[in-house]
């Protein structure tokens, strides 16, 4: 059954034929270029030290997918003019085929970072800045990084962070250091865009920071090393640990202007957490093809048994396309919700699939390695690097905590309106109670 045919019957009415078309075009890409293409990758880079380098198969594929029309899809219609005018719900149904695969979102130009710094680009950048970032960014020629996490400070609240940009003529000037900036170790990220404090004195501590954008190359930075994620090295991606001394840049980088750096962050991030939850989705739902094919592999039956004769294994297969498909729907009401607005009216929606997609899918893929015994753990399957990736889901972008905060204290505030539903609905009863001339026994409310 093709995807397009696989699309939730809740939302199939918003889903335009081209994006069923396209989407359909994206799954034969995903499962028959990309998802093959994987481990070809992976031996390109090799074993050794040097595997900060640009293997050859991926401009290929990048050509492939731009012939076949699969490129810059997540720029969202009605949003942005320069993508290929798909919704967010449409666009989140490709992005889950993506994350079935290592390259399918850099093969089609829609991979993270780069597509909240072209979003920021789109949004926010002067002209002179789109003209040499933008484009580059948009065609695939350069790749870009996001800077903001420090090692020295708690950086899921960002106003905590202290890297110093100080004005001086008509530059500005960097101090500090910062850690898990994905994407440096490519030898084609061309573009830091940077967080930092141009007002550290400012008593609104929303307006003290501001968002620059940094040549990767400039003099004054170095990597001071990369950092792994329970071991794999991400190359030639990538995780690294920055350090800016003296770093000049001109202050026509800043974007929108000093001060503004939490508005700009703020306008990055709603979308971004959209895409990793459909890539997480796919990630899911190729974890359950693996448990499937194990399950039911004739060369290995414990106890003479094939697994899927299990009934305990019966029930992780039947829960697991529960939760995925119920998971979706709250991506896909999420995407929807921004198409129906933006981004900040779907705050709620935004944190609800943030936090409950990647618990899900690592409860999915962790039954997938289990059923695999001590080859799910290992490099013979794409189970371990997946849950290491989806693990970092949790984290990256604002720990779960932090939106289940936010959330809760939101869901608290309909305490008062609660009590008062159950109030008036207890005076009711008490009305009955005296029109009937009863008084209660057996269940009744009391508050
Ligand atoms: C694989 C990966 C890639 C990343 N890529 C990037 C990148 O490209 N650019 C970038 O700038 N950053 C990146 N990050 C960093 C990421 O955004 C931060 O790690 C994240 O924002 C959390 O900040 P922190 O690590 O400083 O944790 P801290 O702020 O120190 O928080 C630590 C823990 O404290 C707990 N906590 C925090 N707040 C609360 C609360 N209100 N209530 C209860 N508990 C709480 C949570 O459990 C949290 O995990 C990446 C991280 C990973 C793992």
């Amino acid at each position: 059954m093709p995807a397009s045919d696989k699309i939730p019957a809740l939302v199939r009415d918003k889903v335009s034929d081209r994006a069923r078309k396209v989407l359909d075009v994206v799954e034969k890409f995903v499962n028959e270029d990309c998802i093959p293409a994987d481990p070809v990758y992976f031996a390109q880079l090799g074993q050794g030290s040097d595997r900060w380098i640009y293997p050859p198969i991926m401009e290929d594929l990048k050509t492939k997918a731009k012939s076949l029309g699969l490129w810059n899809m997540f720029l969202a219609k009605g949003h942005y003019k320069e993508g290929a005018g798909f919704t967010n719900l449409e666009y989140g149904l490709m992005c889950e085929q993506f994350g079935r695969s290592r390259v399918a979102s850099e093969a089609t130009n829609n991979s993270a970072p780069d597509t909240g710094n072209m979003e920021v680009l789109a949004k926010y950048g002067s002209e002179a800045q789109k003209k040499q970032w933008l484009t580059p960014l948009l065609n695939g020629e350069i790749r870009s990084c996001y800077v903001m996490t420090e090692p020295d400070v708690a950086s899921s609240d960002a106003t905590n962070v202290q890297l110093s940009i100080k004005r001086d003529g008509d530059s500005y000037i960097l101090n500090g250091q910062k850690w898990w900036i994905s994407g440096a170790g490519d030898p084609r990220c061309k573009l830091y865009v940077v967080l930092g404090k141009t007002d550290p004195n400012n008593p609104d501590k929303y307006k003290q920071q501001s968002i620059i954008l940094v040549p990767a190359n400039s003099p004054g930075i170095t990597i001071k090393r990369m950092l792994s994620v329970y071991g794999y090295d991400d190359a030639p991606h990538g995780h690294a640990h920055l350090i800016f001394k003296d770093v000049r840049i001109p202050a026509a980088n800043l974007v929108l202007g000093e001060g503004r750096g939490f508005e700009v962050m703020q306008g990055r991030m709603g979308p971004g957490r959209i895409h990793h939850a459909m890539r997480s989705i796919g990630a899911a739902e190729e974890a359950l093809s693996w448990l499937l094919t194990r399950a039911n592999a004739e060369h290995k039956k414990p106890f003479g048994k094939l697994l899927s004769k299990q009934g305990v294994i019966l029930q992780w297969i039947a829960k697991s396309r529960i939760e995925i498909d119920a998971a979706r729907l709250i991506v896909l009401n999420a995407a929807a919700a921004i198409d129906a607005a933006n981004a900040k009216a779907a705050l709620v929606e935004i944190a609800q699939a943030k936090i409950l997609i990647p618990n899900m899918a690592l409860t999915v893929i962790d039954r997938a390695v289990q059923i695999y015994g001590a080859q799910g753990v290992c490099q013979d399957t794409p189970l371990a690097l997946m849950w290491a990736k989806v693990r970092t889901v949790r984290i990256a972008d604002g720990p779960d905590e932090v939106h289940l905060e936010q959330l809760g204290r939101r869901e608290n505030k309909k305490a008062a309106q609660a009590r008062d539903l159950i109030q008036k609905q207890m005076d009711i009863t008490d009305a009955m109670f005296r029109k009937y001339g009863t008084k209660e026994v057996g269940p009744c409310a009391r508050l």
